[in-house]
């Protein structure tokens, strides 16, 4: 039996159920659309066929951006301000409604356990909520013209408009979340949204696609692309698309930007965090904080903790707490309320995070804890000790993203040393510090090039009420209500020319 059992008549209209696989359409400009030529879906879980989505050809891609461009953005941006806010509000409400299935997709399609599935919908709902600040970021500037002798006796009005059709890329991790969150921001803007969703995972997306239909959202303005990510450079050069919110590794991110020329971009890069354990941390709760980091969601976040700084001072009995935390994970099918962590989206990074692991222990790194794989997408929390400095910088697990749970740990004999060691890697996402010392947690703050620094906590971006984003190789632009609205429109000045109109009377030199 399959494992994925969507229970609401509401969705019975975007899929046919063909040997006991969903067979889902794809969403374009109003109109769903099935495909012979389709992409099958897996369940992380055991790797059995969940569903197929179509495999969008040219004609479809050319078909979904022409209305979006040609009548969608218009329709978006003459649907007033209140009344955008008044569908997002019915879609919150919509996916309130239909949340069990919308949990159930998580759960099976992206190998998330219930409580993470329950969060992802709670977080999406929370982010269409608030779609009302995203609007409070969206005001211009009058410009008076007599602070240059050029522009006397005229004023301008610098405002925001929107830049027409957005294409949003997702990444598998947090498909629904992202996807929301990419939607609700581009679209009080007043932008039209094309959505590529990720090909693990896309299910989650289509339902979210049925309640934006349910929700009377303007259909000419939103289409959802099932392609595959590699078949997308004539989709993300488009000219039609003038903005790409896109978030997913620095490797696909750089192909983007390279295929797409002159565009806007917010770019959520790849991460992976180090935390930093000052000697008078409190380490009962910073072991418990730092484990959460290395192994929630298998450590496939891009905020996860992938290397751990501690003081010397500290660091066996930190070591020692953390290695006791991560043995309280419990590893298994997601669906069985015991367990902590799932599986991995796929055997390939199960197979990778296998390789990176046995570099580090033939480079002389120690296994403090786990290190196994239990199944084919199933592995053990990982810690792995590394003390030597130079061949930890050496490691493909300090210099790449491994997008599963495992991480690093070192000591550092002073801040130097620790600035040094978390600068040292070529993503900029988010660091934790955890300690007490007001002088010594500036300084650190000071220091670290990072998009965001957690004081004693571990990084989580949640519904990105405060703005997140990287620097390096971790991305451009934030996410984040409010924030995000700068990189989907564009300032528009108009400038009013009264000279000679008498409306002005300035004095005579
Ligand atoms: P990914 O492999 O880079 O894929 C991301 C998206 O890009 C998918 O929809 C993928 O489609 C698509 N894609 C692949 N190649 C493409 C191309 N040439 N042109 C256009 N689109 C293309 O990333 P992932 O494995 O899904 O997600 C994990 C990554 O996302 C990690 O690196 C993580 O750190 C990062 N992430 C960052 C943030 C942040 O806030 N900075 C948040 C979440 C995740 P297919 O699935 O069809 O290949």
């Amino acid at each position: 039996m399959n494992a994925l059992r969507l229970r609401s008549p509401v969705f019975s209209g975007i899929y046919h159920e063909s040997d006991d696989v969903y067979e889902f359409a794809a969403f374009i400009a109003g109109k769903w659309i099935w495909k012979d030529e389709m992409i099958e879906v897996k369940s992380p879980i055991d790797l059995s066929v969940i569903g197929k989505v179509p495999r969008l050809g040219w004609e479809d891609i050319d078909h979904a951006l022409d209305v979006a461009y040609s009548i969608g953005r218009w329709r978006i941006r003459d649907t007033p301000g209140w009344r955008r806010l008044e569908i997002l509000e019915r879609l919150a409400s919509l996916m309130e409604e239909y949340r069990d299935d919308l949990v159930e997709s998580l759960i099976i399609n992206s190998g998330k356990t219930r409580g993470q599935a329950m969060g992802e919908v709670n977080a999406s709902i929370d982010r269409l909520r608030r779609a009302d600040l995203d609007a409070r970021k969206i005001y211009g500037e009058y410009m008076p013209g007599d602070w240059d002798p050029t522009t006397l006796e005229t004023e301008a009005v610098v405002r925001r408009e929107p830049l027409g059709v957005v294409l949003a890329i997702i990444p598998f991790n947090y498909p629904l979340f992202d996807a929301v969150s990419k939607f609700t921001y581009s679209v009080v803007a007043g932008n039209a949204v094309v959505i590529k969703p990720p090909s693990a995972d896309p299910i989650p997306i289509l339902l979210f696609a049925k309640l934006v239909e349910e929700a009377g959202f303007p259909k000419e303005a939103f289409s959802v692309l099932t392609i595959p990510g590699k078949e997308s450079n004539r989709l993300v050069s488009d000219w039609r698309i003038q903005a790409i919110s896109f978030t997913g590794s620095s490797g696909t991110g750089r192909k983007v930007i390279q295929a797409a020329g002159i565009k806007q971009f917010i770019m959520e890069l790849g991460g992976g965090d180090p935390a930093i354990i000052l000697p008078d941390a409190d380490l009962d709760f910073a072991a418990e904080r730092v484990a959460a980091g290395i192994y929630s969601y298998a450590g496939q976040r891009c905020d996860a903790i992938k290397l751990v700084l501690v003081a010397e001072e500290a660091y066996r009995e930190f070591r020692d707490r953390l290695v006791s935390q991560l043995s309280r994970v419990v590893v298994g099918d997601p669906r069985d309320e015991k367990t902590s962590m799932g599986p991995l989206i796929s055997p390939e990074s199960a197979d990778e995070m296998m390789s990176s692991v046995e570099e580090a222990v033939k480079a002389g790194g120690r296994i403090l804890y786990g290190g196994r794989r239990l199944g084919e997408t199933y592995v053990e929390p990982t810690l792995i000790e590394m003390l030597d400095k130079n061949v930890l910088r050496s490691l493909r697990l300090y210099k790449e993203e491994v997008f599963a749970p495992v991480a690093l740990i070192t000591s550092f004999s002073n801040l130097d040393e620790a600035i040094e060691l978390a600068n040292g890697r070529s993503y900029g996402l988010d660091a934790a510090i955890f300690g007490h010392d007001i002088d010594q947690v500036r300084r650190l703050a000071r220091f670290l090039e990072f998009g965001a620094i957690y004081i004693n906590d571990m990084p989580r971006h949640g519904v990105g009420y405060y703005p997140f984003g990287g620097r390096k190789d971790s991305g451009i632009g934030r996410e984040g209500v409010g924030y995000s609205i700068e990189y989907v429109t564009a300032y528009k000045t108009i400038i009013y020319n009264y000279r000679e109109k008498g409306v002005w009377r300035y004095l005579a030199d």
